[in-house]
């Protein structure tokens, strides 16, 4: 449009919810790993929309499938009563995408069950867990627990928030959900006795992105893992920010070699061009929890939403971006480390892969966010003391060497 940057601000100050802290920039171009605003200012997108542009804003293929969908006999919801080609070849193509989960219920195959916004998955993986519980370990129904973690983020649903431990998420927003403990993050003997007769399931996310930048230590998944055979309970992993190649490996619970019980995916599924998410079980277990009628969405894996997954999981295969982000990942968080050697600012890097969190000792993470906005980087932070680094997965050593060079001048001086 020919609005100049104040009308757009204005707009949206004036018609939208108050609900983001922004940054002032008006993006007029997103491309690969380069957001251009009206001025001509170039930013690389060290943020990727929190993992959902992975393959990189408007990947042409990604692009060239949804435009082909557009021009061709329909991309428009046709409602889940009909079949189309585009879910089928979706469904079976996600299906193969993850290992098969919870083979202890046997080699099915995997089920899909396709939905939109992250959350809305995350919703769906509540549900299994709760119906698991009630049906197969007759627990009675609405004393079902699930095992959350301290500082988790999964979404802003009414019984999604109502596990969180920001304030700001839920004050005000009550009646909560009841029906979910939390523990501390990494802390197994927390979990082992959270664990009651009533508990069916554990919701984790096997690298906290929004908590902090948080890496579980080494053998919390397994445990996590070991403790659900046991008391036989659904674990469940939440790889909506972390998933995708992101850490280094297609699915972060890779890490640890487990396999859970269902994964949930969003954001990069789509190559970040229209809202899809998924919610990923060994089909014994989906065939059990979902009968006719018992879940839905209008547009829950809608043909022009299937079409763009598809291509983004080849893009995924073909550009081989988990091995990308391993291999740059490794690169960057060296090169980072070395500049945090010298940097008075800061407490600790940690990262996998190309999700990388830089801790600074004031706490004050955005200070450093602003800096490198100015000098041509959107980052953002996380949890208030990290800065994230999670830039698309096809960033090249030109783009690593301009988000390095501006680090270094933020950290340093
Ligand atoms: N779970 C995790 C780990 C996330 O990072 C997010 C979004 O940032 C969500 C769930 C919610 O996804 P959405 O915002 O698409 O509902």
């Amino acid at each position: 449009s020919d609005k100049t940057d104040d009308a757009i601000f204005h707009m949206e100050n004036d018609f939208g919810a108050h609900h983001y802290e922004r940054i002032q920039v008006v993006v007029r171009h997103a491309r690969g790993c380069w957001l251009t605003d009206d001025k001509g200012n170039k930013y690389l997108d060290c943020l990727a929309a929190y993992s959902a542009a992975n393959p990189g804003h408007h990947h042409p293929a990604i692009t060239g499938a949804v435009m082909d969908a557009l021009t061709g006999h329909y991309a428009s919801v046709l409602s889940n009563v009909v079949f189309t080609d585009p879910l089928g070849v979706f469904l079976s193509e996600a299906a193969r995408f993850a290992p098969q989960m919870a083979p202890r219920f046997g080699s099915h195959g995997n089920k899909v069950l396709p939905k939109n916004g992250g959350v809305e998955s995350v919703e769906t993986a509540i549900k299994t867990m709760r119906y698991y519980g009630f049906k197969q370990k007759g627990i009675p129904d609405g004393n079902q627990e699930i095992i959350v973690f301290n500082n988790n983020f999964h979404g802003r649903t009414i019984s999604v928030v109502s596990f969180s431990s920001s304030k700001k998420y839920k004050e005000g927003f009550g009646p909560l959900t009841p029906g979910f403990v939390s523990v501390e993050f990494g802390d197994l003997d927390a979990v082992k006795n959270a664990v009651t007769p009533n508990t069916c399931g554990i919701l984790v996310e096997p690298f906290q992105g929004e908590g902090g930048m948080i890496i579980p230590p080494k053998g919390f998944l397994a445990g996590l893992r070991k403790l659900c055979d046991e008391n036989d309970l659904l674990l469940v992993a939440d790889e909506i920010q972390v998933g995708m190649g992101r850490t280094g490996k297609k699915f972060c619970f890779e890490h640890e070699n487990i396999v859970p019980d269902g994964v949930i995916l969003g954001k990069a599924l789509s190559g970040g061009l229209v809202p899809l998410s998924v919610f990923i079980t060994n089909a014994a277990l989906m065939d059990m929890v979902f009968s006719k009628g018992s879940d839905g969405s209008t547009f829950g894996g809608y043909p022009l939403a299937c079409v763009a997954g598809t291509a983004s999981l080849k893009v995924f295969e073909q550009e081989k971006l988990a091995e990308q982000a391993a291999r740059k990942g490794d690169i960057l968080k060296q090169r980072i480390q070395e500049i945090a050697d010298r940097s008075v600012h800061v407490k600790e890097v940690r990262g996998k892969g190309l999700f990388i969190g830089i801790e600074v000792k004031d706490g004050n993470a955005m200070d450093f966010c602003r800096k490198l906005l100015k000098l041509g980087v959107v980052v953002n932070d996380s949890h208030g003391h990290t800065i994230r680094i999670s830039p698309p997965l096809v960033i090249n050593e030109e783009e690593m060497d301009f988000l390095v060079d501006r680090l270094e001048k933020v950290l340093i001086e």
